[in-house]
């Protein structure tokens, strides 16, 4: 009998769940955008915004999701005919490398494939060969949200100035800002893209490119820059303020507020990032006992090159999908599908799924979903290695 009734989870890997008191700040009428209370929350945004990347850099913001976040960051800092490296893990960092192309920038892509992060001596090997420099940046995405590898960021820039290397870092942090570590300007990242409805806990629709001083001495050598897309006035507070740039998206910048209060002044980022790396340890320590016997499989191999905000789990087709159908229909939660996951045996990625642990998630949650995990499990017929609920509440325990 389906006991799905009850409020349903979504455990898929962005949009995250909503805190109910950023619902309720944005379930309000619009205010007047030119004068009172929503310019100084605006203002407000931006100091709290470089808090989570760890910035003392600029900040532009943009009414879009991440692919907005994508192509912005771009359109800034390259023209037509610039090289870009993208050494390419998992799924994005080929949408990335795609948008790239559109805008006339050639992509030198130095393929990872599914289960590996990004391979730093690949990196270099290839800066070393560049020796005119023709390279102008590298595109790097920290966690790819499809194969849930995590790569390291601070390494890169540690293989640039190696190899004493000019070009941009441009660092795609979506999927995992306010979930792992971020420290753009210790690990010199000249330019970060995030969105705001992954850990950051609003629906999407807002997106943010943070860059430091040499990306905008980069900007100034570019050519052209589309206007919607220019960083100039929007990292200008006082025609971004004033809403030059179009009207604000106001509910947002409400939502955005309750959120990064409940991040840095509530909760505090270093233990919003603890209480990631926590829960995604209970959740692996559930899918390494599923694993010892049975198909279960965890994506990524190593602890080191998992994400705190998302797992994927390889599970044979069409476990995945059964399984998944399963656990919305009968146990009122959803995980997230196979993403570039497909293969010519398993054209829709049937034989995989993706558990979201990013933004607004406890012990509750994570222990739920796990539960209705081990239960889809049992009522498929999926063999399975046992002691996965224990193994996840002892480290919920710690
Ligand atoms: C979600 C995500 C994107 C795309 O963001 P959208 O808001 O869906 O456009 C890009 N990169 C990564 C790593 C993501 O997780």
């Amino acid at each position: 009998m389906p006991l799905a009734n009850g409020r349903h989870t979504l455990a898929i890997p962005g949009p995250s769940v909503m805190p109910e008191r950023v619902l309720q700040a944005m379930h309000r009428p619009s205010p007047n955008i030119y004068t009172g209370e929503l310019i100084e929350m605006t203002h407000s945004l931006i100091p709290d915004l470089k808090a989570v990347a760890r910035t003392k850099g600029h900040l532009a913001m943009y009414i879009g999701n991440g692919h907005a976040a994508w192509e912005a960051s771009l359109v800034n800092v390259l023209n037509p005919g610039d090289r870009v490296l993208v050494p390419a893990t998992g799924q994005f960092s080929h949408g990335w490398a795609e948008m790239a192309r559109r805008v006339g920038v050639d992509c030198d892509v130095i393929d990872h494939g599914r289960r590996s992060p990004i391979d730093l001596d690949q990196v270099e090997a290839a800066l070393r060969a560049d020796k005119e420099h023709k390279l102008k940046a590298i595109l790097a995405v920290q966690v790819d949200t499809a194969t849930s590898a995590k790569s390291d960021v601070a390494g890169l820039r540690k293989v640039l100035d190696a190899v004493g290397h000019p070009a941009l870092l441009m660092v795609d942090a979506i999927a995992c800002l306010g979930c792992d570590e971020m420290q753009m300007d210790d690990w010199g990242v000249d330019i970060l893209v995030a969105g705001c409805q992954k850990g950051l806990m609003v629906p999407a629709g807002t997106c943010f490119v943070f860059f430091n001083d040499r990306a905008q001495k980069r900007r100034s050598q570019v050519e052209r820059v589309s206007s919607y897309w220019d960083w100039e006035p929007r990292s200008n507070p006082e025609v971004y303020y004033q809403y030059h740039c179009g009207t604000a998206p106001t509910q947002h910048i409400f939502g955005l507020r309750v959120a990064l209060d409940m991040i840095l002044k509530e909760e505090g980022l270093e233990a919003v990032w603890a209480r990631h790396a926590q829960l995604a340890r209970a959740v692996w320590a559930a899918f390494e006992a599923w694993s010892e016997d049975g198909p279960v499989e965890l994506n990524m191999v190593e602890r080191a090159h998992r994400s705190n905000a998302v797992t994927a789990v390889r599970i044979g087709a069409p476990n995945g999908v059964n399984l998944r159908n399963w656990l919305t229909n009968e146990a009122g939660v959803t995980l997230g599908i196979g993403l570039g996951m497909s293969t010519q045996d398993d054209p829709n990625a049937d034989g995989f799924f993706r558990v979201g642990h990013m933004g607004h998630v406890n012990t509750h949650m994570m222990l739920g979903t796990l539960g209705a995990i081990e239960a889809g499990l049992t009522a498929l017929d999926i063999p399975h290695g046992s002691g996965a609920l224990a193994a996840a509440a002892k480290i919920c325990a710690e």
